[in-house]
């Protein structure tokens, strides 16, 4: 649908060398974009799937490591890059226990890197934006940005504090040709959630396929998870002209979870 329309853009992706971002940063390379992919490691793969983006889509694609949890290191990320006209704030993690029982530096961590890396990096953007006089700031929060789940209470705060910093950025630069929103996806089958699979079944003594059909798909309307790939059109939709005017908003890819 939109081949190629971003020729000359650099993307930045925060936390893609896997899930979401890496799906993001695909899709956004399929549509011309160069690519700056983000993690806080340093590894030949890593710099390895750099070298693959760039032969399958033509593109210029950088790994540059980063702590998403260090605000200095968000802003050296931004500025290591040279440029940034579309930047995908997407690095987030989990942890799941009760408040009373939630260890601190858990919340900590949480709280750093799902919702405070999107305020540094956001800062050190917005002025290459302007330079450039175009832009895109596009947030991964969550269904949890809008509605909670109990044993989630970091993860939640975060994602409902992305969906304020996203309202507040878009206002900022209503003026501009620059825009900023979230998306808010449902349950996606990445690492991050492979991971809960495990203690889910230790948990309810279930099986894989009963765990994913009756504890994480229970509140996904459509019983299907979103996909890398539609998260990552959601972000190239959100580049394109027809997005100029939504901005401050979100997007749910959530199979109907918020519908309900
Ligand atoms: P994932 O674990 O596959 O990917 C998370 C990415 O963040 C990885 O690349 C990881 O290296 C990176 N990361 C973690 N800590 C980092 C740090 N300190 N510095 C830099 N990078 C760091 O998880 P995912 O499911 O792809 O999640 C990506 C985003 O999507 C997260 O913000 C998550 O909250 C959100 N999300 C996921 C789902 C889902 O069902 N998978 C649903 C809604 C929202």
């Amino acid at each position: 649908m939109f081949e190629r329309f971003l020729t000359g853009k650099t993307a930045i992706i925060t936390g893609s060398n896997s899930g979401i971002g890496l799906g993001v940063a695909h899709r956004l390379a399929k549509a011309g974009a160069d690519v700056v992919l983000n993690s806080f490691t340093d590894s030949e793969g890593d710099h390895q799937l750099a070298r693959d983006m760039a032969a399958e889509h033509g593109v210029s694609v950088r790994y540059i490591k980063a702590d998403m949890s260090k605000g200095d290191e968000c802003r050296a990320l931004i500025e290591k890059a040279g440029a940034c006209d579309i930047l995908v704030n997407n690095a987030g993690i989990q942890h799941v226990a009760a408040i009373p029982d939630f260890p601190t530096e858990k919340w900590d961590a949480i709280i750093a890197i799902n919702l405070s890396s999107a305020f540094h990096t956001t800062a050190a953007a917005l002025p290459m934006m302007r330079k450039a006089g175009w832009g895109r700031v596009i947030n991964i929060a969550s269904a949890h940005g809008l509605t909670a789940s109990p044993f989630k209470s970091a993860y939640v705060a975060a994602k409902h504090g992305i969906l304020g910093l996203s309202k507040v950025t878009g206002l900022e630069t209503a003026r501009e040709p620059i825009t900023c929103n979230a998306i808010c996806p449902g349950y996606v089958l990445t690492p991050l959630v492979e991971s809960q699979i495990p203690d889910t079944m230790k948990k309810y003594d279930m099986g894989r396929d009963e765990v994913i059909e009756k504890i994480l798909l229970e509140r996904q309307p459509s019983k299907e998870f979103a996909t890398t790939d539609q998260l990552g059109d959601t972000a190239v939709f959100l580049c394109s002209d027809a997005a100029a005017q939504i901005t401050g908003t979100s997007i749910s890819v959530d199979g109907g979870w918020t519908a309900l």
